[in-house]
């Protein structure tokens, strides 16, 4: 941008002292803060039919007065003043509150404009906005900025005509012309103007579009050349593993690999042969297999004399990982450890001794691993389940021990695409989406909360075939006593229920590891029927006879969640069954138990889930990492998100970007945003 933008504003005629300091209490510094502070909606004063205004809608007519005013007063301040208003063929009524004095400038035959809400029972318009004479043709959309009371919107309006008039052509173009031509953008100052001063919603949209693409574009392109930059800076060290061990571990398994797995593994096998350290993610579905690509990739390091890693999120997950990786890779002479907070004394000194020495080639296990005594002899691939931001902060942790290794990332649940590629937009992205063949689609069903009989027919028809079942109780998000109380509460129900022919056991967050682990033992082996438990089996666990999942309360929690609880059942050849309990009150509750009914695509569940929630709330209480948009709305701007990457991709990779002309002010505000420096961002 042009030097004079970062004036202060106060250089801008009719912005002093005062006016100066209360912008800055809106974060308004500099011309371009002021011109750039957009607003979050417009209100539209054009005229409409009354016919066609729905009820309770904001509305804005012409009229004639037809009656002498007639004033109420309540009190000593409030009053209410009424007039009968001739608009098109509409004889109505418009009431102004506390406006009294509005009186002489309603006398019968005087033009008016009025802007209401619109009361179709009672054909009355609440007047918010009131003009003497026919509408202002100029005054149809008025842009509302968020200016948390520090002044008036008209104001604020009057200072951002000065700055644009004052600004004349003196804002320059950061978009390539061919680019603007292209997707049909205005021009900076165009958009400026629409934007701030619209004429039509056509104008404002127009306007949008740009800055939007604009603020999409520039943050792909930051995104992209930090992945660029740092593949460029970190080499990591070569993996070479041995093929033919690699392919004869696959040959070994039980099942033969997804095409999705296969293509995996090739990525995977590919990026830890070469000298760029792996930064990636791997996203898939419920039940597509990831712990068996983690256990090929692992293996691969190892072949090639390295150490390997795996994190899990829960001491319950990691030792079925542990269980598994250790069936699968034994056989191979792999030595494989496990490690959580629960293992001390002597049995995690001589853990310790062992890993350091370079005798264990495979750790596995909760956070534990990363804590300071442990040290491993040469870590070369590391890979954490779980999903989200989980990995940042271990990464510095190992990174700190001198240890960099290349990262794989695994997601519980997908991510859409359009917060994939933004929150994790600086790395490389795997995905697995394809369920091994064979699965039958779960049955889902909704019931209502008055449905549990039946329900527990079924569910005893299941586990008389000798299935088992999950039990999953309400969530109560602020205690955790409670949700003890809960599952404490529905296993002694269905203990009754079941006695003497199924046997039931409960699971929560508050047992002690050792019980947990007896219990999640006992289902694994079938010695439970029926596991009562809190959502800590949310994550991973995997008994493929379990075929019947009763999910109480399930308004309480989001898609992603359900469809992960969900995916417990469904992992053998059986049919399974996931039912719903639910009495929804909103309309968007409503809609998420249909949606868990009517799809298994943990995408698209994810796409609804976003849908509904919004970006902010998809990723729940965790730090999300998503970036904060002037503009752009990833829920409803996907597209032009989608344009922006390839474009980005595209810039990035021309010669021209990096030396032509038209595009000098693009690459300034990309070096601008440090995207280009060789400083570590994780
Ligand atoms: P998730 O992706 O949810 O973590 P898992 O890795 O736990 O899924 O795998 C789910 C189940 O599917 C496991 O029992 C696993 O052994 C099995 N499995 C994985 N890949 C295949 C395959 N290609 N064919 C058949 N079964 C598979
Ligand atoms: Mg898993």
């Amino acid at each position: 941008m042009t030097t004079f933008l970062h004036h202060d504003v106060k250089t801008i005629k009719g912005i002093g002292q005062k006016a100066s300091e209360q912008l800055e209490k809106l974060g308004i510094y500099t011309i371009s803060d002021l011109i750039m502070t957009f607003p979050y909606r417009h209100d539209d004063f054009t005229l409409k039919d009354l016919a066609e205004t729905p009820h309770n809608e904001r509305v804005t007519v012409e009229g004639r007065v037809e009656s002498e005013p007639s004033v109420q007063f309540f009190g000593n301040k409030r009053s209410r003043l009424q007039v009968r208003l001739l608009t098109g063929r509409h004889l109505v009524k418009a009431v102004f509150f506390n406006q009294h004095y509005l009186k002489d400038r309603m006398m019968p035959g005087n033009i008016v404009t009025v802007t209401g809400r619109w009361d179709r029972g009672r054909q009355t318009i609440n007047v918010s906005n009131f003009s003497v004479g026919p509408k202002d043709e100029d005054a149809n959309f008025e842009p509302i900025y968020s200016l948390k009371g520090v002044m008036h919107q008209k104001t604020f309006r009057r200072f951002m005509r000065s700055a644009l008039d004052g600004i004349g052509d003196g804002v320059e173009e950061s978009l390539p012309a061919g680019l603007l031509e292209a997707y049909k953008l205005p021009n900076i100052k165009e958009a400026l103007e629409m934007i701030h001063f619209p004429l039509s919603p056509a104008h404002m949209k127009h306007a949008r579009r740009r800055f939007v693409y604009e603020e999409l574009l520039l943050f792909q392109m930051k995104m992209q050349a930090m992945k660029k930059v740092r593949k460029e800076a970190e080499r990591g060290m070569p993996i070479n593993y041995d093929l033919d061990k690699v392919k004869k571990f696959i040959a070994s398994l039980p099942f033969e690999l997804t095409n999705a797995q296969k293509r995996v593994v090739n990525e995977l096998c590919a990026e830890l042969k070469s000298e760029v350290r792996m930064n990636r993610l791997l996203q898939g579905d419920v039940g597509s297999g990831k712990t068996v690509v983690a256990a090929i990739g692992l293996y691969a390091a190892i072949t090639a004399g390295f150490q390997g890693a795996m994190m899990a999120p829960t001491e319950i997950l990691a030792e079925q990982h542990a269980t598994s990786l250790a069936e699968w890779l034994e056989p191979f002479n792999v030595s494989v450890a496990f490690l959580s907070g629960s293992t001390k004394g002597k049995a995690r000194k001589q853990l310790l001794e062992m890993l350091e020495e370079g005798k264990i080639d495979l750790l596995i296990g909760t956070h534990a691993l990363i804590q300071p005594d442990v040290i491993f002899k040469n870590l070369g691939f590391v890979i954490t389940d779980e999903q989200h931001r989980f990995g940042v902060e271990q990464r510095r942790v190992l990174r700190e021990k001198g240890i960099d290794p290349d990262v794989l990332f695994m997601t519980a649940t997908p991510i859409p695409r359009t917060l994939a590629i933004t929150a994790f937009g600086e790395m490389d992205v795997s995905i697995l989406d394809e369920l091994p063949a064979g699965r039958k689609e779960i049955e889902t069903h909704w019931l209502k909360e008055d449905a549990l009989q039946p329900v527990l027919r079924k569910m005893a028809s299941e586990l008389q075939k000798g299935r088992q079942a999950y039990v999953i109780c309400p969530l109560i998000e602020e205690s955790d006593k409670l949700d003890v109380q809960n599952a404490v509460d529905v296993y002694n129900q269905l203990t009754v229920y079941f006695q003497g022919k199924f046997k039931v056991g409960l699971m929560h967050g508050r047992l002690h590891p050792d019980e947990k682990d007896q219990i999640m033992h006992e289902f694994s082996e079938g010695a439970i029927d029926v596991l009562v438990s809190t959502t800590v089996v949310e994550v991973g666990v995997n008994v493929p006879n379990a075929t019947f999942m009763l999910i109480y309360d399930a308004t309480r929690f989001g898609l992603s969640q359900l469809h992960q609880l969900r995916g417990r059942v469904g992992r053998g050849a059986e049919q399974s069954y996931c039912v719903l309990l639910a009495d929804p009150k909103t309309e968007e509750g409503k809609e998420r138990m249909h949606s868990m009914t009517e799809t298994n695509d943990g995408f698209v569940l994810a796409e609804k889930d976003l849908e509904l929630r919004g970006a902010g709330d998809f990723f729940g209480k965790k730090q999300s990492g998503l970036p904060e948009f002037k503009m752009a709305d990833l829920v409803h701007d996907y597209r032009a998100l989608d344009t922006a990457r390839k474009d980005a991709e595209q810039l990035l990779a021309s010669e021209e970007f990096w030396s032509s002309e038209e595009y000098r002010v693009l690459r300034e505000n990309l070096e601008q945003s440090g995207a280009l420096s060789t400083d570590r961002m994780d």
